[in-house]
């Protein structure tokens, strides 16, 4: 754990979150910014930066990631509807917490691009 890191935080309960589902090596709770209906942050419990910097290492928690991220899905009732799995890197990005996080958004249609130049 990295204490200054709030997602740190918030998996060691030290910070209140909503949180939707946990297992062993992930752990997934509401963004209190959500961009709609569902909108679910799934990090791992072990601090990571970044996509960029994962590795085969990470493997373990990465797959957690992705398994927890199946189950909030069901939980929410998107997973037959669908839903878009974002992670943010750098700057241009927008990125803003420096702790390995999978955006889970859906609940609505979604256009592509995903972006607005
Ligand atoms: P990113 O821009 O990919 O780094 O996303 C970080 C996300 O964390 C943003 O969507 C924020 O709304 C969200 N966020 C920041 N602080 C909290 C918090 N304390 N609890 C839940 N979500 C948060």
């Amino acid at each position: 754990m990295v204490k200054s890191c709030l997602f740190c935080r918030i998996v060691a309960g030290d910070l209140a979150a909503g949180v939707v589902a946990k297992n062993e090596h992930a752990f997934a709770f509401r963004d209190v910014n959500p961009v709609a209906p569902t909108h679910v942050l799934v990090v791992p419990r072990q601090h990571i930066a970044n996509a960029q910097v994962v590795s085969a290492a990470d493997a373990t928690s990465v797959a957690a990631m992705f398994e927890l991220s199946q189950e909030v899905a069901r939980i929410e009732g998107v997973d037959e509807t669908g839903y878009r799995l974002v992670f943010n890197v750098g700057d241009d990005s927008g990125n803003s917490v420096a702790h390995l996080h999978m955006h889970v958004i859906g609940g609505q249609s979604m256009g592509w691009p995903p972006f607005v130049a």
